[in-house]
């Protein structure tokens, strides 16, 4: 058909799935295993759900506040979107316009790419080394924007800061995006770098350590240049960045800090009790940051191990592409959840 031709195709990105039936035993999209903070359900026991005929703040001022306070930035730095996705998407369609190509990694989240196709961006993926590790001059050359996530994913590698800032600075021609989606797992953000760099814009989500995913909040720090262009493109696509419930449950999340703190805590030590179990059994890996574990093992085929988990009803994420088709990426669950996987593990590698 000839109208066909003008539409605005693109592959769209797979998430990872979510099973419809309730026994399973989830460890594919790197949601939280423990439940959002106390606080969280009393507000949403109480919250007066006759408000929901008006429209919301269209600056979710209190979100803003309370995530202002807690990061000690200003609100001109804050920018608050529907999970960091739309952060994400908002970031590329406003910043990446160049006819020049921007950068990210060839082994990274695979939502970068379909953004780029779909603004029609031109991207080069830069290849990680054979640790799976930013190869930071591959980021010093002309380039019209830089993504990169911190710790990364899916291999969890986490960058040092002066590697970060390096690249930050070598670039003053182009935004350079850090997305820290994963920040909380024992890594460190790049915040502190905003007052220094204009070109600096990092991305957060509630969705990880905050337990959150199924309320869509994500945040941008950055210079209030940054964060006036990403508002403006914004506000020109819907006014309202985010709804009433979320605003307010959201809030009370960043208030209760020692819950955050606590739930964060108990998925690092899991993580890694379990990375010496997996040690243990021959599985090798790149030593993660993130509330996952990108692990191969060189005697058993990771489709299959993948294949199988799935028939037992244990969901781990896989995929087939170049240089990461043996590995699986096991989300960090309870210790119960992990005991059990590993004790699938060890089956069907007996078998
Ligand atoms: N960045 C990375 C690296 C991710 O893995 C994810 C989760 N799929 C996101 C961003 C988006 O998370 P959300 O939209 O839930 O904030």
């Amino acid at each position: 058909m000839e109208w066909e031709e003008n539409v605005r195709k693109v592959t769209p990105y797979i998430p990872g799935e979510q099973p419809k039936q309730q026994d399973v035993i989830k460890l594919n999209t790197n949601e939280c295993p423990y439940a959002p903070a106390p606080g969280v359900w009393k507000i949403a026991k109480s919250f007066d759900y006759g408000k929901l005929r008006l429209y919301p703040d269209t600056d979710a001022k209190k979100l803003a506040d309370a995530l202002c306070e807690y990061f000690h930035i200003g609100q001109e730095q804050l920018f608050i979107g529907i999970g960091s996705d739309d952060v994400l998407a908002m970031a590329f369609l406003t910043f990446f316009n160049s006819q020049k190509p921007i950068l990210f990694p060839d082994i990274t989240y695979s939502f970068y790419d379909v953004w780029a196709e779909l603004f029609r961006i031109p991207y080069e993926q830069k290849k990680l080394d054979e640790k799976f590790q930013v190869v930071k001059e591959d980021y010093k050359k002309e380039n019209g924007g830089i993504v990169i996530p911190n710790p990364n994913a899916p291999t969890g590698v986490w960058e040092k800061i002066e590697v970060i800032e390096e690249i930050v600075a070598a670039n003053p021609g182009s935004v350079v995006i850090i997305d820290e989606a994963y920040v909380d797992f024992g890594g460190e953000s790049c915040r502190r770098l905003i007052d220094k760099y204009e070109n600096l814009l990092v991305v957060q989500t509630f969705s990880k350590s905050r337990a959150m995913a199924g309320l869509r909040i994500g945040f941008a720090m950055g210079s209030s240049k940054l964060i006036r262009y990403l508002k403006d493109a914004k506000f020109s696509f819907n006014s309202y960045t985010m709804n009433m419930l979320s605003v307010e449950l959201g809030t009370e999340a960043v208030r209760d800090e020692k819950y955050f703190k606590e739930t964060v805590k108990k998925i690092i030590n899991t993580r890694e009790r379990v990375k010496k179990e997996l040690l243990n059994m021959g599985f090798v890996f790149p030593d993660s940051m993130g509330n996952f574990i990108f692990a191969s093992h060189p005697g058993f085929p990771a489709k299959k191990l993948f294949e199988e988990l799935k028939r037992r009803n244990i969901y781990v994420r896989y995929w087939e592409k170049p240089r990461i088709d043996n590995y699986l990426r096991i989300t960090v669950g309870t210790d119960e959840e992990m005991d059990i996987l590993l004790s699938n593990l060890r089956d069907i590698m007996e078998k």
